[in-house]
């Protein structure tokens, strides 16, 4: 006879909020239900260990799913522990939906949202999919009967005795009919490979006993002992959980059984673009049982454009999140992950520069965001942060400012060990640091720096606005950037002119000048093929990229723009003396051409440097 019992905790009114507020989540039972069976084979393992349970030894130990679409049934099998008729009452009937109850609390008390991969749920979280479930179970006890116990899980079930002839325990999930992408062989794996392809036993779809492959890789990587793995076997370990085909760049094995336990591997892999941010995927496991990705919490956010797998079995799990930011367990691990990143990279830089300038271009956006987001992080790789020169080398600001700093100082007056109080004072002064941020559209200004022997270093990544200002927040007394087009440097001067006749052309040249309010300079540079350059401040210019960055208004870049003159410059040096036309052709022009080489016209300077140009053509064949 099929003895029936009403469920104890208010479990009518769970299923409804459950199902809402998980919707999204939905797929995590499967997890829980094989997570069981793991747990099941686990404990009668250690049975057999202790002598409590016999056999055992040359077992398969495993769990089998299959589903069977015209029944609308999906099904766990597992050859663990088993139970008997109480236990299923004890541990099914009261603990799991009280245990979903509990989780239910704390789910509400979370605000909804809070708890990582929604642990805690266990048996009770197949009824987010299922209509009605059945258990058949034979406990591994000698003489113990099959158990089948079968519930909607609202409020009632009926506990009988079952056919089961084998121990363990089977859970047939009858699949709710809005749920059917549930029987879907595809959407089974799919869930299999995401939440269970590092359990420790092996998961088999559709078992049919012959040369079957399990699903999972119940010996991952990770696990092992790093000087037991190979290269090769990392980069297939990486190919085979990222599905990435570009190797990546290098890897970092964590391995820690003390203070807190902790293994993983954490991959640099190779960027695509240098012109936005590509998350990558850091997995966050428990014991062998996928949790998340990118749990900001146990993972530094800057750390999840890494690619990794990271097991923690001493996180804990069924808690909100905001209690795990405030877990100290949690922090160490978290900076403990940091730091060793920080110390792969500087290992690399100091062993292997050259290695490590190959993989700049992929690492040095990870690398600056770490920096800003991580003060921590920062001072422990400042050293490691290179640019690429106006000559192709790769230096970190140090030995570059040094390098300048030699140059800068003429080599009469270098600081003897009298002048080392001069020295300290100079010390002082910020270095300035010239960059370019776009190698083809700075072109112009790059010419005229190489030309006049000056150099400066590449921030073309998008992040580069925000680090250099950071850097320069970090290291006040040690440089200030500008960008090569901010001002013209004294290196770029010959001999000044007269005051008087600059401000003649000046003047001349800014009446001249139609619907354009630009300010006008008059310099005597050392190169007279440019007639005019034009400078924006560096201040205004970055001010506007980062309400850019934000997407907030009054973004306008080219505030603070100035038109300097070379007087050295035979069209400049000749025009105060042109008739009122031609002035007014060449001004127009010259500021044309100069805004060129800065940035874009205007659509309407476009078309007016259009007609100059065309006017110019004609009147040459017509000379
Ligand atoms: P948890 O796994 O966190 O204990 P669950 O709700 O997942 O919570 O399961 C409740 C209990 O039901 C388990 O602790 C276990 O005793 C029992 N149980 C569930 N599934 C199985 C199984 N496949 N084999 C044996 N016992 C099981
Ligand atoms: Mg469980």
């Amino acid at each position: 006879m099929a003895k029936q019992g009403n469920i104890q905790i208010a479990s009518e009114n769970m299923m409804p909020i459950i199902k809402k507020w998980l919707y999204s989540d939905k797929d995590i039972f499967l997890r829980e239900i094989v997570a069981n069976g793991v747990d099941a084979i686990t404990k009668y393992k250690k049975l057999v260990e202790m002598g409590e349970a016999k056999g055992g030894n040359d077992e398969h130990f495993c769990i089998k799913i299959s589903a069977d679409k015209d029944a609308k049934t999906l099904t766990v099998e597992d050859n663990g522990i088993g139970m008997s008729e109480e236990e299923v009452e004890k541990y099914i009937t009261q603990i799991a939906f009280s245990g979903a109850a509990d989780f239910l609390a704390k789910y509400e008390k979370a605000g909804g949202d809070g708890i990582i991969g929604h642990f805690g749920l266990g048996f009770y979280s197949a009824y987010m999919v299922s209509e009605n479930i059945e258990i058949f179970t034979r406990s591994y006890r000698e003489g113990a009967k099959g158990v089948h116990w079968e519930s909607d899980g609202e409020s009632t079930y009926t506990i009988e005795d079952g056919d089961k002839a084998e121990r363990g325990t089977k859970i047939v999930m009858h699949i709710a009919d809005e749920e059917k992408e549930f029987l879907d062989e595809g959407r089974i794996r799919s869930l299999i490979e995401k939440y269970c392809a590092f359990m420790p036993y092996d998961i088999y779809y559709n078992f049919t006993g012959k040369e079957d492959k399990p699903l999972n890789d119940t010996h991952p990587l990770y696990l092992k002992n790093p000087k037991d793995c190979t290269e090769e076997e990392y980069k297939e370990f990486y190919r085979k959980t990222f599905h990435d085909y570009h190797d990546p760049l290098f890897w970092i094995h964590l391995n820690m059984e003390y203070p807190f336990r902790l293994k993983g591997i954490l991959y640099f892999p190779k960027v695509k673009s240098k012109a936005e941010l590509e998350r990558g995927k850091v997995k966050l496991y428990c014991n062998q049982v996928y949790i998340a990705d990118n749990i900001k919490e146990v993972i530094p956010e800057f750390l999840t454009l890494l690619n990794g797998v990271i097991d923690c079995p001493d996180i804990p799990l069924n808690v909100s999140r905001s209690f795990l930011q405030n877990d100290r367990q949690v922090q160490k691990i978290s900076r403990h992950i940091t730091k060793k990143v920080a110390d792969k990279l500087t290992g690399l830089f100091k062993t292997d520069r050259e290695k490590y300038v190959q993989c700049w271009n992929d690492i040095s956006v990870f690398i600056k965001l770490g920096c800003i987001k991580d003060e921590d992080f920062y001072s422990k790789v400042k050293d490691c942060i290179i640019f690429k020169d106006l000559n192709g080398e790769y230096k970190n600001l140090e030995e570059y400012i040094g390098k300048k700093r030699e140059e800068d100082t003429p080599a009469e007056d270098k600081p003897d060990a009298a002048a080392d109080k001069e020295e300290e004072k100079k010390e002082e002064q910020p270095v300035t640091v010239y960059y370019v941020s776009d190698e083809v559209g700075q072109a112009q200004y790059i010419e005229m720096f190489k030309k006049a022997g000056l150099n400066a270093i590449v921030c073309d990544t998008f992040i580069d606005t925000h680090f250099i200002s950071y850097l320069e927040y970090k290291e006040p007394t040690k440089m200030r950037f500008l960008r090569i087009d901010a001002d013209v440097d004294a290196a770029l001067k010959g001999e000044e002119g007269s005051e008087e006749a600059d401000k003649a052309l000046t003047e001349a040249f800014k009446a001249a000048l139609k619907n354009t309010e630009v300010a006008v300079k008059a310099e005597r540079l050392k190169d007279g093929n440019v007639p005019a350059i034009i400078n924006v401040s560096e201040f205004s210019r970055r001010f506007g990229e980062m309400n850019a960055f934000y997407g907030l208004a009054g973004a306008d870049a080219d505030r603070d723009m100035t038109l300097i003159l070379n007087t050295a410059n035979p069209v400049i040096a000749a025009f105060t003396g042109l008739d009122e036309e031609k002035k007014n052709f060449v001004a127009n022009q010259v500021y044309y051409m100069a805004r060129l080489a800065y940035k874009k016209l205007s659509p309407e300077e476009m078309k007016a440097f259009a007609e100059n140009n065309a006017s110019l053509l004609k009147n040459y064949i017509e000379k």
